[in-house]
């Protein structure tokens, strides 16, 4: 169907039955909204600006030759065309966002609150020292609760994200092997319930990856991990809660087998809300571990913000941790940005962002923190666990769940498609939950489980929201097994209908081009 200029469709069908196209192509308060492109028109423009005297230019023959082609609208059009598309976005304001290994929990608008103040919004990167010190007191307080509550050795503030982060503790790994002499460890082995990030983060830093296989209940196969050791394993990355939603309880049994074959045990921290305040990571072994602050710690991520990743370090490697950091002094705090010869830090492996961090999210988990006290943490993590399990055993006699009798999980459930109707999938489940107004959940991963559903409540939805979720998962999961023909269709109530996924991810059409351009050069 063509859109002409303002939007409208004037071929479109007069509404009809249910299923029956609009005039508009809205239904009811779901507002269909074109391209920008499409409804703007580069004829016009929303504001008056006189014609510039233009003088001689000074662009030595590079000016623009063609139209820039950039359509025009109105305050209010322009207004709506973005609060349209704002719309179709779900977020974690609008409802349950089950993903797992994702952790898409409530972010308190206190926090949002603390990082507008202007002092700390406001705050430039290359802003003299003795005129910041204040944020510099956040970075260093929450570096303090962090190696607090891991019982490790040294933070790391500045990696951006978890899977940065990880980059992080593998080049101070490679950093901590070279200077042992010992740079032919060129093996990193990852378990299979390892999350996807920690095989590509130690592939990415020139390391050879080995699987580790799973033991039926879900965990690390420890024989098998013993048995793979030698002088040629640089370490391991495990993911501890794993993402089959367990706790690695052999942990410090891995740990001890890999430093007495001389390796270095990598920790994948993202579940680290599953066990805050209960289990601290130094004790059970680990050398280096990312946090993710835009999961445990509540600060908006995905399209809502930036992540952040710091990198707490065991005493091992220390010493080889990224600059720059925030040290104290007698004169106050002062950011260390350069190697000094003798120094503790002399040994570090450089540096992997131009500046400190991301500063508005250390306000954010810090105000979290601070909100909640070391008590409150240790309840999130129980409270977290506590709405998992009861995701977990309201759905198992609906969905199988793969390691459901190996006790109770730990942040998120798992199921498998085990049970569906011939021809009905994972994808058919997801797509009806779009219908019942949820997001889906993270589908197809870990990939240990056929068709896997892992599913992650967080401890900040009420039993109210988890039961109507139960009820939406419930529904659809009946049909699947019942092989109810119209879930294969699913969406039906969405912007848009089923998609040709494959195509979306393998051709994804980002640029638009101008039909009239592209007719006018037939
Ligand atoms: C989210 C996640 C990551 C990656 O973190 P990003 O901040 O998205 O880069 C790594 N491992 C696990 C287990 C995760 O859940």
């Amino acid at each position: 169907m063509s859109v002409n200029r303002s939007g409208w469709r004037p071929e479109a069908p007069q509404a009809g039955g249910v299923d029956a196209p609009t005039f508009t192509g809205n239904r009811a308060l779901m507002l269909d909204e074109p391209l920008i492109f499409e409804i703007g028109s580069t004829a016009t423009t929303g504001v008056d600006i006189p014609e510039i005297a233009t003088g001689p230019s000074r662009l030595a023959g590079l000016e623009r030759s063609a139209p820039i082609g950039l359509p025009g609208l109105s305050e209010p059009e322009a207004v709506r065309h973005y609060t349209r598309l704002s719309r179709q976005n779900y977020a974690i304001d609008l409802g349950l966002f089950p993903l797992g290994s994702c952790t898409m929990k409530h972010n308190p608008r206190l926090n949002e609150k603390v990082a507008r103040l202007p002092g700390f919004a406001d705050v430039h990167p290359l802003a003299p020292v003795d005129t910041v010190q204040g944020a510099l007191g956040v970075i260093d307080e929450l570096a303090h609760w962090l190696v607090t509550l891991t019982g490790m050795h040294a933070v790391a503030m500045s990696p951006k994200a978890g899977a940065h982060g990880e980059l992080c503790g593998i080049l101070a790994i490679r950093s901590a092997l070279e200077e042992r002499g010992e740079g032919g460890r060129t093996v990193i082995l990852v378990p299979e319930s390892a999350h996807g990030t920690n095989p590509a983060t130690a592939a990415f830093a020139g390391f050879s990856v080995e699987d580790i296989p799973a033991t039926a209940e879900g965990r690390v196969d420890l024989t098998a991990l013993k048995a793979r050791l030698g002088p040629d394993v640089a370490g391991v990355m495990i993911t501890n809660p794993n993402t089959c939603g367990l706790f690695e309880r052999e942990m410090k049994a891995i740990s001890d087998a890999v430093h007495a074959a001389g390796g270095y045990v990598y920790c994948d921290g993202a579940n680290f809300n599953a066990i805050v305040g209960r289990v601290r990571p130094g004790d059970l072994g680990v050398d280096a571990m990312h946090i993710n602050l835009h999961k445990t710690f509540s600060t908006p991520h995905g399209g809502g913000g930036p992540g952040s990743g710091p990198v707490v370090f065991s005493e091992a490697l220390a010493a080889y941790a990224p600059l720059p950091f925030v040290e104290k002094t007698a004169e106050g705090l002062r950011i260390v940005e350069e190697e000094t010869a003798g120094d503790h830090h002399a040994r570090s492996f450089g540096r992997m962002v131009a500046f400190h961090g991301q500063m508005g999210m250390f306000t954010r988990a810090l105000a979290y923190i601070l909100s909640h006290g070391a008590d409150g943490l240790r309840q999130v993590a129980e409270d977290a666990v506590l709405n998992a399990n009861y995701m977990l055993r309201s759905l198992d006699d609906v969905l199988d769940a793969p390691f459901g009798g190996a006790g109770p999980c730990m942040h998120e459930a798992l199921f498998s498609d085990d049970g569906f109707a011939e021809g009905f999938t994972t994808l058919d489940v997801a797509k009806a939950l779009i219908d019942e107004g949820y997001h889906p959940m993270t589908m197809y991963f870990p990939l240990v489980v056929h068709g896997a559903m892992l599913v992650e409540p967080t401890e900040t939805e009420s039993k109210a929201a988890l039961d109507q979720f139960i009820g939406a998962l419930r529904s659809v999961a009946a049909r699947a097994k019942a092989g109810d023909a119209s879930l294969k269709t699913a969406p039906h109530f969405a912007p848009r209908r089923r998609l040709d996924e494959t195509l979306a991810a393998r051709k994804p059409v980002l640029v638009w081009h101008d039909p009239a351009l592209a007719e006018a050069a037939e």
